[in-house]
């Protein structure tokens, strides 16, 4: 196959030009979902589509798919992302796979290259889940994960629904949601952590979103003098979530790459000379394999009641939230992998920690992740920064994985492929 190059300047311009759109004094992005920002963005999107020969149509959660028609009458090969931040966001999050797949697009565009399937750049409405919870709104009701009705009438703190600021912006579209097949989904996305970094490679070859799992847990003990109870008639509850927050460590390290962290914990009656009677705190559990998830629930719930009898306290747990893991399509990651390969990259295997729109379309059409290595791993933070080298080799990856694939959707057809578009 001829070889196409995505531009990295150009690439880069996009991602400058659009960062400007909601950007923040620090050098970063606020551009929240629905807001009269996204729509700048989104009309934005839509010319450059549109000056590519692409048509746009817009679902019913306001997810735009901006398509460049095939020589088979399939279901289109989709790529994308999201073009909305958090409050204080970075530049590249979301964005970077967006505007990477806009380029891909116009590489093929340029080169006159006819692909087998058609080809469609996604940009996923309120990833971000900040201004409406939860995260992945569009993507999960594509998916058929989440209730549609439920998500458009989630209110952001000024009481507006999501409905509302959805038409608003006039995003809501004709197509409902979910009734717009794909052949398969590909997302470009920073790594949000460091270990593309540490290891000094280019691209992570995403085999699936680790599962996750969140717990509630209140110790209570007995709130008591500090000068006038002596040690041993103390029933001291931060004594007892100092031991669980060091007993959850040593679960995340010992199940390694799995990950545990007590993040949040309130001591009452937090004073300076009262004995804690009761702490609250939070726990996160994630690993890729759902069964050892399982062990390591089942190591904390153990752990639970040894501490809290050692100490005479009564304890209260519960699950509060819990994500199944996800294993990507086999063929999409091989397209991956073998793109990163004739682009002459370094790449390795990697699982993601954080949820992505990916992992809801996953449920319903093949698809795979490709992450870039962004600078200490920073990420939802203004000082988010991936080189424009990075950008640039990320798309090309995303460009030739799509391609790939197109070709083995060709082949499954008995289809001659598009070797020499000319
Ligand atoms: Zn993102």
């Amino acid at each position: 196959m001829r070889n196409l190059a995505i531009d990295a300047e150009r690439l880069w311009g996009e991602i400058m030009e659009t960062a400007a759109i909601g950007g923040t004094a620090k050098g970063g992005i606020c551009r929240l979902t629905l807001t009269e920002l996204d729509k700048q963005v989104r009309d934005w999107f839509k010319a450059r589509a549109e000056t590519l020969g692409c048509r746009v149509t817009v679902d019913d959660m306001g997810a735009m798919f901006a398509r460049r028609e095939g020589s088979a009458d399939v279901p289109p090969i989709a790529f994308g992302s999201h073009l909305d931040t958090q409050p204080t966001g970075g530049k590249f999050d979301g964005v970077l796979g967006v505007l990477a797949a806009l380029e891909a697009l116009r590489t093929l565009v340029e080169a006159g290259y006819e692909t087998y399937a058609p080809i469609e750049v996604v940009n996923w409405t309120n990833e971000e889940g900040s201004r409406f919870a939860p995260a992945m709104v569009a993507s999960g009701v594509f998916s058929k994960a989440l209730e549609k009705s439920a998500v458009q009438a989630q209110q952001d703190r000024d009481g507006v629904t999501f409905a509302a600021a959805l038409d608003a912006i006039g995003y809501r579209g004709t197509q409902a949601c979910g009734e717009h097949p794909l052949s398969a989904f590909f997302e470009l996305h920073i790594e949000q952590g460091p270990i593309l970094e540490a290891e000094g490679k280019d691209i992570g070859v995403v085999t699936g979103v680790q599962a996750m799992r969140w717990y509630e847990a209140t110790l209570t003990g007995q709130d008591a003098h500090t000068g006038a109870t002596p040690m041993h008639l103390r029933k001291n509850a931060l004594v007892g979530a100092a031991r669980m927050i060091e007993a959850v460590d040593r679960i995340g390290r010992k199940y390694a790459p799995g990950v545990a962290t007590v993040g949040l914990i309130e001591n009452r009656p937090n004073s300076r000379n009262v004995v804690p009677g009761s702490v609250f705190f939070t726990v996160d559990l994630r690993h890729p394999d759902d069964d050892v998830l399982g062990e390591m629930q089942e190591e904390f719930y153990d752990v639970l009641p040894v501490i809290s009898g050692d100490l005479r306290l009564e304890f209260e747990g519960k699950t509060i939230w819990e994500q199944p893991a996800v294993q990507f399509d086999p063929d999409c990651i091989a397209a991956v992998r073998r793109a990163a390969e004739v682009s002459g990259y370094s790449a390795r295997d990697i699982v993601s920690g954080a949820g992505h729109d990916a992992a809801y379309v996953s449920r319903v059409a093949p698809s795979a992740m490709i992450f870039v290595p962004c600078r200490d791993g920073i990420s939802h933070n203004e000082a988010e920064f991936s080189s424009k080298e990075q950008c640039a080799k990320g798309a090309q990856v995303l460009l030739q994985a799509v391609l790939d694939y197109d070709r083995q959707l060709a082949e499954r057809a008995g289809r001659v492929t598009n070797l020499d578009p000319r």
